[in-house]
């Protein structure tokens, strides 16, 4: 089922949540380890991230360092079919421009739809640490709309490669929004005008980077109608667990935290006291977000569930 019919369908505020595939080498396993304690909750799909090549330096003989290509984290899609097929849950696996080109994306999404896989979300992805900026593959695309726009064409039976049209796919696509502002983006305004973009695209939903502060939600989600971007919006919540997570976030996901919650963080000393913060901070976030009637709430767990389920269990 795609999210958008389960965002229609459903009579109260949703839980999704989002995991991490685990490093190269790592089993199954430990996938399920952290799925398992939030079944109760009822999730109605499951993201799975993606996660591109890295470059690394090996050392080889007389010193000389060797500049390779590895992927820390394969098996998007494989997970995915994997929740679908123990959990009978959808699973939305995260679809990026970065390291793709045109043809590969159309085969990706090929497997996908063989699967029986008929929500994505659609990224542009982040540069690769040894870039300065985003560089796109040389065939492939250079900004997310072009991604959901790519979609949307097979979804209507135009391929890249093929001037006959083929059997239409149908996939349910959404898009990242950034009510902080996405951190390359002039301003708030000119980075509406994209998010705009990405929905008359294609995108039929909206999931935010996490945030701290609800208002910063409430005030995204009202520029987003003021600028007719009319598709449901789902706050991403992350509970904040260590004392290394306060300045780390700020600085990785370019997000501020509210005065209130950064006064209290400033009391921690230990990674524990991070964490029972973390978990009342999650739990008043969502409480207010649920009680203003948002489709969903979206947990990042990074694929260690505990502070999501103790959250969850207060609020679902
Ligand atoms: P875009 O929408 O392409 O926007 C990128 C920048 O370009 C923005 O500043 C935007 O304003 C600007 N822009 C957009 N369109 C145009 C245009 N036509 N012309 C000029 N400028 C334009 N990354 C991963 O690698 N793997 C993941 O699994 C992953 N999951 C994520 C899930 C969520 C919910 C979110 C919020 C982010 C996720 N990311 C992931 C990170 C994401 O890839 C980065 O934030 C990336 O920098 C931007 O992706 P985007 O899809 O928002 O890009």
């Amino acid at each position: 089922m795609k999210v958008i019919d389960h965002i229609e369908a459903a009579k109260e505020t949703l839980f999704s949540f989002e995991i991490l595939p685990p490093l190269k080498g790592k089993s199954i396993q430990s996938i399920y380890d952290g799925i398992d304690p939030l079944m109760e909750f009822d999730p109605k799909f499951i993201n799975v991230t993606y996660h591109r090549e890295e470059y690394v330096y090996k050392e080889r003989e007389k010193g000389l360092l060797e500049k390779v290509s590895i992927r820390k984290r394969p098996g998007t899609v494989g997970i995915c079919a994997a929740i679908m097929n123990k959990y009978n849950v959808d699973a939305v696996p995260h679809l990026i421009c970065g390291g793709f080109s045109r043809e590969e994306t159309e085969n990706a999404l090929i497997d996908l739809q063989f699967l029986g896989i008929d929500n994505v979300l659609a990224l542009r992805g982040d540069p690769i640490k040894t870039e300065s900026s985003f560089t796109p593959h040389p065939k492939g695309h250079t900004y997310a709309v072009d991604l959901i726009q790519q979609i949307h064409e097979m979804n209507k039976g135009t391929y890249s490669l093929d001037e006959i049209k083929l059997e239409p796919t149908n996939f349910c696509v959404g898009a990242a929004g950034y009510p902080e502002k996405h951190f390359e983006s002039m301003n708030m305004s000119t980075d509406l005008g994209y998010l705009k973009q990405k929905v008359d695209a294609g995108a039929e939903y909206i999931v935010t980077q996490m945030f701290f502060d609800n208002q910063k939600y409430f005030d995204f989600v009202e520029a987003c109608r003021k600028h007719d971007i009319n598709v449901p919006i789902i706050p991403g919540l992350k509970p904040i667990k260590s004392l290394r997570h306060i300045s780390f976030l700020p600085k990785f996901f370019h997000i501020d935290f509210p005065d209130e919650l950064s006064s209290e963080l400033l009391k921690c000393e230990t990674n524990d006291q991070v964490k029972k913060l973390g978990v009342e901070w999650g739990i008043h976030q969502s409480q207010e977000l649920k009680k203003a009637g948002v489709p969903c709430i979206h947990y990042y767990t990074m694929s260690n569930s505990t502070e999501v389920q103790q959250i969850a269990k207060e609020v679902f």
